[in-house]
């Protein structure tokens, strides 16, 4: 049936160059632990939901009309959310950072143009590349998966990319990148006049959250940072994403936006969200925690993990990755597969859900000896 399938798309009047290609596809499975797409485990808190449902209801009495099209409280509340001295002028929002990324290569990328980043990283940035008929350059890491300040600046130099996407802390790797990292790479981009993305959508759960690339936006008009509301703020579902950069960056996006592309309802649930952030973000220092508890007992184990700034782990060791995965599926835990051999990365959960986890690799390496 798959092949028929193939076979009716093939004869579609399809872009040649989206022939062959495979769409995101996460597994979504309905399974006890779902550890695999770096979510917030935790549930939106009572009172926050509370407060979510009343603001979607004052909106949903003026659904007939279009939403305010420039977003403007949301951006006035990000902007001081974000602090740094931003304002609303040097924000943007769209449906999750996916979007964000995608409206930056529909403004800076396109045909004969190219986007430039550091496998391995977050898979969609390929994936949104070829939507945008944009080249994908998968930029080169040490073999350790850290990046070198000179490496990346010279592979910026030789590729002249229209875009550059580090993200920081990476996936799924989980490390945060050094401002030299950023610093370096947009000297190196100056003579392409590149647009440098950095991809905070991790941010809040860094070892050192203060660092973010935020610091470095004054002076450098072509640095833009993104971030989102899907993973600290346990607001996935919501699909909230945003950038700081300066204004003229938001004004290039202006012109590929859809009208109105975010709704009066995701605008209403990012201001209760935001609002309620004391409450939302509570979790995050558990999340921490538990991270933290997944990289010592992996270590224990006898397994690599990275060091992590996000809010899941990345590891590796003398396991086969598939045999181990399908071990903990069977026992109700779904992590992910990110196609790197003998790896796997986890989200940190709850509690219970890192413990099912961390006994199921246990078991695993146990009944594998
Ligand atoms: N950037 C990175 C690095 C991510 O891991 C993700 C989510 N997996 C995103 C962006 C997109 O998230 P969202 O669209 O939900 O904001």
């Amino acid at each position: 049936a798959t092949n028929d399938r193939t076979d009716l798309l093939n004869a579609l009047p399809l872009r040649d160059d989206l022939r062959g290609k495979t769409p995101y596809g996460a597994p979504q499975l309905d399974v006890a632990v779902t550890l695999n797409t770096n979510e917030n485990t935790h549930p939106v808190p009572d009172d926050v939901q509370a407060a979510i449902v009343q603001e979607v209801s004052r909106a949903a009495a003026g659904l007939n009309r279009y939403p305010d099209r420039e977003f403007t409280v949301l951006r006035e509340e990000l902007a001081q959310y974000l602090g740094h001295g931003l304002t609303a002028e040097n924000i943007w929002a769209a449906n999750g950072s996916n979007e964000i990324l995608q409206q930056l290569m529909q403004a800076f990328g396109g045909p004969g143009r190219s986007v430039l980043s550091f496998v391995p990283t977050y898979s969609m940035y390929p994936i949104l590349s070829a939507g945008t008929n944009t080249a994908f350059i998968p930029g080169q890491r040490a073999r350790d998966f850290t990046l070198p300040p000179e490496s990346a600046a010279e592979q910026v130099r030789e590729h002249q990319p229209s875009i550059v996407i580090l993200c920081s802390p990476n996936n799924p790797t989980g490390t945060a990148l050094d401002d030299e990292v950023v610093d370096a790479v947009y000297q190196a981009s100056e003579a392409s006049n590149s647009i440098v993305v950095v991809d905070e959508a991790y941010a809040e759960f860094s070892r050192n959250p203060a660092a973010t690339a935020i610091r470095l936006l004054d002076g450098r008009p072509r640095l833009v940072v993104s971030r989102t509301m899907s993973k600290a703020f346990a607001l996935a579902g919501a699909r909230i994403g945003y950038f700081a950069a300066a204004p003229q960056i938001a004004d290039a996006v202006r012109l590929v936006r859809l009208p109105y592309h975010l709704s009066a309802v995701s605008q209403a649930t990012a201001l209760a969200a935001l609002r309620h952030r004391t409450a939302l973000l509570a979790d995050v220092e558990s999340i921490k925690m538990q991270r933290d508890r997944i990289v010592d007992d992996l270590k224990r184990m006898g397994l690599g993990p990275s060091e992590s700034d996000s809010n899941f782990v990345f590891f590796g060791g003398a396991f086969d990755a598939r045999a181990l995965w399908e071990y903990l599926l069977e026992r109700g835990v779904l992590i992910r597969d990110v196609g790197i051999d003998g790896h796997l990365r986890v989200t940190a959960g709850t509690e219970e859900e890192t413990t099912a986890f961390l006994e199921g690799v246990e078991s695993y390496l146990e009944s594998a000896a």
